[in-house]
């Protein structure tokens, strides 16, 4: 079993609603169980800005799966709440992402882990912090370092 982390991204359809629904779908992953989820937090979007605000979360898994079968699962997960994949960083209902899985460094043409560009992402940084605060992110050192530097003007954290 291994411990991966990931961050769930929504800013189409009911953005709370596709975070919760994301929760428990990703507990129904086949050798799988939720560990632990952060709270839910609002963020303006990253790359074109005439979109909605996000609403971001991360969570804790335990998984017997690999990265590329997990991978398979999101994905499913993602069309089945309605992704469609169109322009770079643009609106969706659902995104998710392995952030980490146990301590591994992973570049395939289909995953990079961990994931390139967590550690310059607030809306990544700081959920990641709430749950896990002693994490050490493989090439990038303690997590408690990095959240330190972070900008999180205009982050707000949405009680549910
Ligand atoms: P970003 O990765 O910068 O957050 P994005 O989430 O918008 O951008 P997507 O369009 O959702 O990017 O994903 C494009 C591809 O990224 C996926 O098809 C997948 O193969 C690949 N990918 C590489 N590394 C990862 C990872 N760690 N987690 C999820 N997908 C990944
Ligand atoms: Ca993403
Ligand atoms: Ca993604």
């Amino acid at each position: 079993m291994t411990i991966a982390f990931l961050g769930l991204g929504s800013n189409l359809d009911s953005p709370l609603n596709q975070l919760v629904n994301a929760v428990q779908a990703i507990d129904a992953i086949p050798s799988t169980s939720l560990i632990q989820t952060s709270s839910f937090y609002k963020n303006r979007p990253v790359g074109p800005q005439d979109q909605p605000d996000f609403l971001n979360a991360v969570a804790s898994i335990d998984t017997a799966l690999s990265p590329d079968g997990l991978l398979d699962y999101l994905q499913d997960i993602e069309v089945q709440q309605g992704r469609k994949r169109n322009i770079h960083w643009g609106a969706r209902t659902l995104d998710l992402d392995i952030l980490l899985f146990g301590s591994e460094i992973i570049n395939s043409t289909r995953l990079v882990i961990p994931h390139p560009e967590m550690h310059k992402r607030a809306f990544v940084l700081k959920p990641l912090y709430e749950i896990a605060p002693d994490l050490v992110i493989p090439g990038q050192g303690p997590l408690k370092n990095l959240v330190r530097y972070i900008n999180t003007d205009g982050m707000q954290k949405i009680s549910h």
